[in-house]
């Protein structure tokens, strides 16, 4: 017989409790039952570079990374993340104190912040932002105050004294994402400039999440927020392999910091998977080396991805917001007429998008405290093979005949 519970007391805790179901389940059943294209989840839909795969059935058949690898990362995985920072920012972090393997990008968020927050701190983080974020700070005890991008000249904007007012005496840590899913702006050096200047003023602690530091199109550039005055020994740099070499599935993640901050972040991360991805540490070692031409020809490729994606949906009617990074389109469906966009409602436009023209795309509110800032844009992800989105293209420019 199943146990009764003794009282009314919720089972999910109270942290948790706004964030009961994801929208991404929803859009991915409707994907299935409606035969659509999912668009909605950002995860390629070709896997990596072969070689990559066989270091990773090597390192499996001889044996290395089977059992638990060392905590902070295998020596050759920590060496690589270091070598590859020299060899992209002329940075030299310390592969033994000053770098820490993680169980994806979502750990090291995780870790950093359960490690560096106090219940009652204030986190100042842009908004849209990527859904774990808000989930964290909650476990964290934490308050976050969201800092909203806003659309202006065919791009977001980060509104530079917003940020500054946001702050307060209670605020602990800046949570950032540059390139910035969902919206694809890149912080340029001047507005990155702001940012470094105001937590050394106010002596704040930095987050930064750069998963997408390798998909910056045209003349954006990305410049990691560490690399400014004052920020070296105050900002933890979150990076993944998942994104960079299409292994979402691998979960191989990385933190670089200075020493004390590293040290801090492992002191949680211990306690969550403790280690992860044996056998796959091996593997991304080996593609953080990879020459150059494989990082210039993803990013070419993601390029034409990116402006088939962008062409088709203004075409069909959308208005397109400039992706300058990620692999990742934010719309505004207002253009599309009150009837088709359901009165700039998001979540109704998505939830009717599958059966109407067999394509499944994010309402960008799912990502908003502000759920009105966000109600009209809807994301879409380029990450498939070309035939895909030829095809999603041709079924969505039905939307408006
Ligand atoms: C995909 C993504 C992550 C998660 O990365 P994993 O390495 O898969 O955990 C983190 N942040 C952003 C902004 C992402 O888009």
């Amino acid at each position: 017989m199943s146990r009764m519970t003794s009282s009314a007391r919720p089972l999910l805790n109270r942290r948790l409790a706004e964030f009961g179901t994801t929208i991404f389940a929803e859009m991915s059943a409707l994907a299935l039952r409606t035969g659509s294209i999912n668009l909605g989840q950002g995860f390629p839909d070709t896997d990596g570079p072969k070689e990559v795969r066989e270091a990773a059935v090597k390192a499996l058949r001889d044996g290395r990374g089977n059992q638990y690898p060392p905590g902070p990362g295998v020596p050759e995985l920590r060496t690589a993340i270091a070598a590859h920072q020299q060899r992209r920012y002329g940075l030299s972090p310390d592969p033994d104190t000053e770098v820490l393997v993680t169980a994806g990008a979502t750990e090291a968020i995780a870790a950093a912040l359960l490690a560096l927050l106090e219940p009652g701190d204030e986190v100042v983080a842009l908004e849209p932002y990527y859904d774990s974020y808000a989930a964290c700070v909650a476990l964290a005890g934490a308050t976050r105050i969201p800092v909203t991008l806003r659309p202006r000249e065919g791009r977001f904007h980060l509104d530079l004294d917003e940020l500054r007012d946001a702050v307060t005496d209670r605020t602990r840590l800046l949570l950032i994402n540059t390139p910035h899913n969902p919206t694809g702006t890149v912080l340029t050096r001047e507005e990155l400039s702001v940012i470094a200047a105001l937590a050394v003023e106010r002596d704040l602690l930095v987050v930064t999440d750069e998963v997408y530091e390798h998909l910056v199109y045209d003349d954006a550039e990305h410049v990691p927020l560490s690399t400014f005055p004052g920020m070296r020994d105050r900002t933890v740099t979150i990076s993944s392999a998942g994104k960079t070499f299409s292994f979402t599935g691998w979960k191989v993640g990385w933190v670089t910091a200075a020493p004390a901050l590293v040290t801090a972040v492992r002191s949680a991360k211990q306690y969550l998977t403790y280690v992860a991805s044996g056998p796959f540490q091996y593997a991304v070692a080996e593609a953080l080396a990879l020459p150059d031409t494989y990082f210039e020809g993803f990013r070419a490729d993601m390029l034409a991805k990116r402006d088939v994606l962008a062409a088709g949906l203004a075409e069909a009617g959308f208005e397109v917001f400039r992706t300058a990074g990620t692999y990742f389109i934010t719309t505004d469906i207002r253009p599309l007429g009150a009837v088709l966009s359901k009165d700039g409602d998001g979540f109704a436009f998505c939830r009717a998008l599958p059966e109407r023209a067999g394509v499944v795309a994010i309402p960008n509110a799912v990502f908003y405290d502000h759920r009105e800032a966000g109600a009209p844009f809807v994301r879409f992800a380029f990450c498939k093979q070309t035939a895909v989105l030829e095809e999603a293209v041709s079924r969505l420019k039905t939307l408006s005949a």
